[in-house]
């Protein structure tokens, strides 16, 4: 049961094979026996989780149910969840409750969705690997020696080790993508403003964006199903309607225009990822598509860019933690200058530190047009690469990561190797667009990831790709341990 899709576990419950309840318990006895490896959750609810569970059996015998009543899912610990801790991967917020949903956190709960429990991530998603968690770093199940990615690592991790069926993610620069390629799972980014932002604690809010992390597209056309769609609580979500992502799946490929960047298939990557992405394309083609070589000229710029903007943003959103109204605040303060500096010095970790430091500077006088400005400026020529390159193809393809996942404590001591890990996958938010990885083989015994970009709301176009390489190849279901 433990290793089954959403649509798999829709379909036992619809059919009465098992009970909400049952199906929650055996993921909460799996979380209870195997997360002290992986670290995956912070917090676990199994007594709300229950509660739900028995209150979607009850509306399902009721005859209300709906595709996604019943179905355990966990929420990353970024989405901030009514009556339970909602720390954001930080000692800042250790103590926070929230006293509101965000809102896909109450999409899911109207759907009828069971909530296990908060899963683990880098600070404030500030990261690649989960090791800059307040609470410990989250395992990869397929070598527990190797970060799962950040920053939603605990959500792949969880996922990839059967804990939970499905999660939610965010992703700044890559939060999604990256954990789900070095995990095994499939990831999807969606288009910025597709989702809600609402309750989804900002870290740069012109990149910052909800997503799905599952086992199959399948799967994440069914969450984005519940995810999507204007919220009027969120000024930069889209007012458009939400097609029902999981009608297009099997939409034949034959036509397909694929773009390959020649920037994605450099020397620096890990050749057997090339090798596998390459493997992948072929069976594109074998499914009807043709490729076309093209070419993204400003990429080596996204990470300068990225890492000026990202922080700028940052520093101007983690103002808000200072020790006055909630969240950490040091003992006892001498006065208020005092009680910010320590509540905000002892509160955030250092990469934390480190990226207010980056963005403060940058914004400050005399140095905003020398960075700032420049990054937006180059922002927009990565866009237009983009927006020129979906002109002519429909879907550009390469690796969603330059290497498999990397042992814990590898990329630590030099922040910009671990930024590095992003080069695929954060000129993407720069420029707006959705983005999915699916696993497409292995390096070393460790998952590759498939990276799919497609224009601006492109995601029923990119789900049904997805979906029909998994219905080609058998990737996404291997599981560690096999
Ligand atoms: N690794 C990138 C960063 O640290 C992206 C993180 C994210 O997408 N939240 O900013």
């Amino acid at each position: 049961m433990l290793d089954k899709t959403l649509a798999e576990l829709a379909q036992g419950l619809a059919t009465g094979e098992f009970s909400s309840v049952e199906l929650t318990q055996n993921y909460l006895d799996r979380i209870n026996a195997e997360d002290g490896k992986l670290n995956s959750f912070i917090t676990v609810t199994p007594e709300q989780a229950l509660a739900q569970a028995s209150a979607a059996d009850q509306r399902r015998a009721a005859g209300n149910a709906d595709a996604f009543t019943g179905l355990p899912i966990a929420h990353k610990d970024i989405f901030c969840t009514q009556g339970v801790r909602t720390s954001c991967g930080s000692k800042m917020l250790d103590n926070f409750v929230s006293p509101y949903n965000a809102t896909i956190v109450e999409h899911f709960n109207q759907a009828g969705a069971v909530s296990l429990g908060k899963t683990n991530m880098d600070e404030f998603a500030m990261g690649s690997s989960n090791e800059s968690s307040f609470y410990g770093p989250a395992r990869n199940p397929w070598n527990t020696d190797c970060v799962p990615g950040g920053s939603s690592g605990g959500s792949a991790a969880s996922i990839a080790g059967g804990l939970t069926p499905a999660a939610t993610g965010s992703d700044t620069g890559g939060s999604i993508r990256q954990p789900a390629a070095l995990c095994g799972i499939t990831g999807l980014k969606p288009t910025y403003g597709r989702v809600s932002r609402y309750g989804m604690i900002a870290y740069a809010s012109s990149l910052d964006q909800a997503g799905p992390m599952t086992r199959t597209a399948e799967d994440s056309a069914m969450m984005l199903n519940v995810m999507a769609g204007f919220d009027p609580k969120d000024s930069t979500s889209l007012d458009r309607p939400v097609p029902d992502y999981t009608l297009t799946l099997n939409d034949s490929l034959k036509g397909l225009k694929i773009g390959l960047p020649k920037e994605f298939f450099s020397d620096d990557i890990d050749p057997q990822i090339t090798i596998q992405v390459q493997n992948a394309i072929r069976e594109f083609e074998a499914l009807g598509a043709t490729v076309k070589q093209i070419s993204l000229p400003n990429t080596h710029l996204a990470i300068p860019a990225y890492y000026i903007i990202a922080p700028a943003e940052a520093s101007s959103n983690l103002s808000r933690f200072d020790g006055v109204r909630y969240g950490y605040r040091c003992e006892d303060p001498t006065d208020l200058e005092d009680m910010y500096k320590r509540s905000r010095g002892e509160g955030f970790g250092e990469e934390v530190k480190r990226r207010i430091m980056v963005g403060t500077y940058a914004l400050s006088e005399g140095f905003y047009d020398a960075y700032y400005k420049k990054a937006l400026q180059i922002r927009r020529l990565i866009q237009q690469d983009y927006v020129t390159a979906l002109s002519e193809v429909d879907i550009i393809m390469g690796p969603t990561t330059p290497h498999p996942a990397f042992k814990l404590g590898e990329k630590t001591a030099d922040p910009v190797t671990m930024y590095m890990e992003d080069i695929f996958t954060l000129s993407l938010n720069l420029a707006g667009m959705p983005g999915i990885s699916v696993p497409c083989g292995f390096a070393n015994g460790l998952p590759v990831g498939l990276q799919m970009i497609g224009n601006y709301f492109a995601e029923e176009r990119l789900l049904n790709a997805a979906h029909q390489f998994q219905q080609a190849t058998d990737w996404h279901t291997q599981t560690p341990g096999q």
